[in-house]
């Protein structure tokens, strides 16, 4: 695989139990493979809760499939004494590729800061899985014109005091809050914008190499319908899928986008 191997991950979410993980994993898989899906061109990613993790790694293994799959947060501590708490050691130990971290819904709902988000990007890295890493601006940052500085102080933070290897070993999804399950797409120039600043950033940081190897998903409100044209654009790697993520065909084709 290239270093930017397009990637499109679906976050379920707090959505569907392990039965109906295994039904959905089979039914994309299935579809998948009817279409002869070329799995250089587009990575595919189950971002499933944390409870379906281990019957979807029965079948992907025992199926042999080509799908991937990815935790929805990790723990930032090692283990222990964390009553509730999932370690990467446990979601590496798990078959995890990828873990999500960051996501809006966790900055919001659960109040994770960068310093938080910087934690668990560490912890994913040392188990030896991916993080997604996730940014964007609210819907008042962007009315305010400042989404870019915005998003741009997020990377800073989340990032802070990784070395350049890591950095290229790491996805970054830039999720405006205001697009995310509410049907309202951001343009792909608006996406197109922000990635590229992220990229920038990168490069600035890191350097150029680094900034080059680096995947940058957009996400929010992402279809079969609106894919092509936000992944024609030079800066987008891929997408985070949320509610289209459920329904095997719609998230097939949103694989299938070239
Ligand atoms: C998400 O949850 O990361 C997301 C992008 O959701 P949706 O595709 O439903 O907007």
């Amino acid at each position: 695989m290239s270093a930017r191997t397009p990637l499109m991950a679906g976050n379920w979410k707090s959505n569907l139990n392990h039965h109906e993980a295994v039904v959905l994993v089979q039914k994309l898989a299935w579809t998948l493979s009817d279409k002869k899906h070329d799995y250089a061109k587009s990575e595919v990613v189950v971002i499933p809760p944390f409870t379906d993790l281990r019957s979807v790694q029965t079948l992907v293994d025992g199926d042999r499939l080509q799908i991937r799959y990815g935790a929805q947060d990790v723990s930032q501590h090692d283990g222990g004494a964390y009553t509730g708490e999932i370690s990467a050691a446990m979601l590496a130990k798990l078959g995890c590729s990828y873990v999500v971290v960051g996501h809006s819904e966790r900055r919001e709902y659960h109040a994770e800061t960068d310093e938080v988000v910087n934690a668990k990007t560490v912890k994913t890295l040392a188990a030896g899985m991916t993080p997604i890493v996730c940014v964007g601006e609210g819907l008042d940052v962007r009315q305010a014109g400042e989404h870019v500085a915005y998003t741009l102080g997020q990377i800073d933070g989340s990032l802070a005091g990784l070395d350049a290897e890591q950095v290229a070993g790491l996805v970054i999804a830039y999720e405006p809050v205001w697009a995310i399950g509410t049907g309202e797409v951001a343009t792909p120039e608006d996406a197109q914008e922000v990635c590229a600043a992220i990229r920038g950033r990168l490069a600035e940081t890191w350097g150029d190499d680094t900034a080059a190897s680096t995947r940058i998903l957009y996400g929010g409100s992402v279809k079969a319908a609106n894919v092509a044209a936000i992944m024609a654009k030079p800066d987008v790697d891929g997408a985070l899928v949320g509610g289209a993520s459920l329904q095997a065909e719609e998230f097939a084709a949103i694989a299938r986008f070239y």
